[in-house]
């Protein structure tokens, strides 16, 4: 199993940044890249074709989208589908991000549409769960873990193991600088590989990747941790010169 390193650049960057820095990502890492690892960029909307265009024939780079909506096409103003983001170039697709859950109030029943039918229609899905600072003070980290996936993945009977991706990202380390412990990170992976395995044939071949505010300085630590499968990266993919050293790392 390959680990996944993830660059999530959300709202940000013109057509031209992106495209420059999708370069820069390639020729950067291409031929130092560890033969156990993979890239995944994934950049607004409006890119994904350009970044689809650096990234065609590099073996082991990969594109994906942020967002879907879980219907074949039709009257959805402003949507977009699988097929539409398959079109384009995209193998990945992450749902349940912790910005679309809190900012965007998307609901555990919506999360599960979108997984299902996004591995239906041949996505491969990077599904995030995480717990925000008050759960945790709570001591309900697991709890909401295990809520998070049993409703987020309730209509995922069969799936090919490679196909589906989990991401853990505490909400209070998203962006914040403040990364989770190593045994949090420990814990929480552990927790999830039990409950995949519990649910899932071939659970063990599923990727779980940790995000929030990795960085150069702790991203080859966090990547050493067991049950670690990659990571997802925020703020210090936006430039190649941090995510560079991330993915070399
Ligand atoms: C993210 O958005 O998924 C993320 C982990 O962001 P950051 O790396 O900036 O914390």
């Amino acid at each position: 199993m390959k680990q996944l390193i993830a660059a999530n650049w959300k709202m940000h960057k013109t057509w031209e940044e992106s495209i420059q820095t999708a370069r820069e990502i390639v020729v950067g890492t291409y031929n130092q890249l560890p033969a156990n690892r993979e890239v995944l960029i994934i950049p607004s909307f409006p890119h994904l074709k350009a970044v689809s265009d650096v990234l065609a024939k590099q073996k082991n780079y990969f594109l994906g989208a942020q967002n879907l909506y879980p219907a074949l096409k039709g009257a959805f103003t402003g949507e977009v589908s699988p097929a539409q983001l398959l079109d384009v170039g995209c193998s990945y697709v992450l749902v349940g991000h912790s910005e679309r859950r809190h900012v965007l109030q998307e609901q555990d029943e919506f999360l599960a549409q979108k997984a299902s039918f996004a591995l239906e229609q041949g996505l491969k899905v990077i599904f995030c769960i995480g717990e925000t600072i008050e759960q945790r003070q709570q001591g309900r980290t697991k709890e909401v873990l295990r809520s998070q996936l049993e409703l987020g993945l309730k209509d995922v009977q069969k799936v090919d193991s490679e196909d589906l991706v989990i991401a853990y990202e505490p909400v209070w380390a998203i962006g914040t600088g403040q990364v989770a412990q190593e045994q949090d990170i420990l814990d929480a992976h552990a927790f999830i590989r039990e409950f995949l395995q519990k649910t899932f044939s071939g659970a063990e071949e599923v990727r779980i990747l940790y995000g929030g505010s990795v960085k150069p300085a702790n991203a080859s630590s966090i990547l050493a941790l067991d049950n670690v499968d990659g990571v997802l990266v925020g703020g210090a993919s936006l430039t190649a010169e941090s995510f560079n050293q991330i993915i070399l790392a």
